[in-house]
């Protein structure tokens, strides 16, 4: 790579072969950057131990850094820093240091590169950049800030993919037979269909290369039309051939296991994601954030949240909430614990009742009643939360016991000298909230109007999980 420059904005980025891979829009096109960068992991433990390990591991790269154990701490610690090649690599380390002894901690493991790279570079998906390429590795300027709320984004090339087959049921399986493609964009619907199957796969293949979409959407992408495309291709000898994404490798599905959870009341299928490298695939029936908020609400929790697009679309709003999180202790020097599970301090049981007030509610007075009010909270615990400083490590912080703060009833100090993680997360998304419900009740034109109510919407998402 020589000495460049691209000015984009951040569409795509994955960490492969000891790299990351970041795919920028520009004006003129799209570009793949490539920067020489591998994640790392944390080690804490006595300094002789540290020593000892280090000597054990052999990297000449490991090195020794000053980092807080916990965001209740005040004073840094000296931790070992050990590059990893790949998220992989660092939980089989993990793994392997941690059955080796019990004199050391684990950090910063469960994070996924793609993460660790925008949070250490302070950049963010859809952000606008400047890519400076130097030898094979990138200096970025970032012209905008996650918390703008009147930002510019490319224009994005989208389609639509769908495939039918000869199926006589509701429900296509394998074994039938691929009747036609269609492939609608703006313009309009490209169909498929000659007779033969393999024509009509090298045609997909040849259109994805000549379109070249940013944003694939599918119905059941995930659990059927890929998966379908992939066991066909195998079928007719023509796998090697069937390449959808940027990079020239042919569609492969990793068999990983499809979950299912469980989120608020209602239990969720997940099946695996299909990724295809370079483009962002939205699966609309799997993706409830898409269905609710849109391609503009995966931008904006995106940019707010830093965390990839295709992840978004992905992961559970969990996921993004936590990523938040993670980024401002990641900017603060503040590890985060590998198998994080934070016991809360065992409370009498008088005190769960006083301190669970937010799950008592009293019965109503049965009846049909007149002249009814309705108090509706924005945000109501999110706003708490920030308002009174409320986080894992400023309830009973060390350093304020005498502290004029107190959780009301329990009488817990609440810290007075830092703000805490999640008032700090949450404080960007409540405001940007709160401007977007302006802006949407301002705006003249009805596609703005909607794009915003997207992105408040989208948001509302991320603070329900605070
Ligand atoms: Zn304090």
């Amino acid at each position: 790579m020589s000495n460049s420059k691209i000015q984009g904005w951040i569409l795509d980025l994955y960490h492969k072969n000891g790299k990351m891979n970041i795919w920028v829009k520009s004006k003129n096109g799209l570009h793949q950057l490539t920067d020489d960068w591998i994640p790392f992991i944390y080690v804490s433990g006595e300094k002789s131990d540290l020593i000892e390990l280090a000597r054990l591991l052999n990297n000449p790269n490991i090195l020794f850094e000053e980092k807080y154990l916990s965001p209740e701490t005040h004073r840094k610690s000296e931790v070992l820093k050990i590059p990893v090649h790949t998220h992989n690599q660092a939980l089989d380390l993990a793994k392997y240091i941690t059955l080796s002894s019990r004199k050391f901690s684990l950090f910063n493991v469960d994070i996924p590169s793609e993460q660790i790279y925008l949070y250490e570079k302070n950049i963010f998906p859809l952000a606008q950049i400047e890519a400076n390429l130097k030898y094979n590795s990138i200096r970025w300027q970032i012209s905008d800030k996650s918390s703008d709320i009147n930002y510019q984004i490319p224009e994005l090339n989208c389609i639509n993919l769908d495939v039918t087959t000869n199926s006589q049921n509701k429900i296509s399986s394998f074994k039938d037979k691929l009747q036609k493609i269609t492939i609608r964009n703006q313009e309009e619907d490209i169909i498929i269909d000659s007779n033969d199957e393999e024509e009509n796969l090298l045609e997909l293949v040849r259109l994805f290369k000549k379109i070249d979409p940013d944003v694939i959407y599918t119905h059941n992408g995930n659990s059927f039309l890929f998966p379908y495309i992939e066991n066909h291709a195998q079928k007719l000898g023509i796998s090697n051939q069937i390449i959808l994404g940027r990079e020239q490798n042919p569609l492969k599905i990793l068999r990983q296991k499809a979950r299912s959870y469980f989120s608020y009341g209602r239990i969720h299928y997940r099946p695996t994601s299909i990724r295809i490298l370079g483009r962002i695939h939205i699966d609309t029936k799997h993706s409830y954030l898409h269905n609710d908020c849109g391609l503009e609400g995966i931008i904006e929790i995106s940019r707010t949240c830093r965390i990839p697009l295709q992840k978004c679309v992905d992961s559970t709003i969990g996921t993004s909430m936590t990523s938040i999180q993670l980024y401002h202790a990641f900017r603060k020097d503040i590890l985060a614990p590998w198998f994080k599970a934070l016991p809360e301090d065992l409370k009498t049981a008088e005190e769960l009742i006083i301190a669970d007030r937010g799950g008592l509610y009293y019965s109503p007075r049965v009846g049909v009643h007149e002249d009814v009010g309705e108090l509706d909270f924005s945000s109501l615990y999110p706003t708490l939360m920030c308002k009174f400083n409320l986080s894992g490590e400023t309830v009973r912080c060390r350093c304020c016991p005498q502290s004029r703060n107190k959780v009301p009833e329990l009488g817990y100090n609440i810290c007075e000298k830092r703000r805490g993680i999640v008032p700090i997360s949450l404080e960007e998304l409540l405001e940007k909230r709160l401007r977007y419900k302006q802006m949407m009740k301002e705006a003249r034109s009805p596609l703005l109007k909607e794009n915003y109510r997207k992105r408040q919407a989208a948001l509302k998402w991320i603070l329900v999980c605070a």
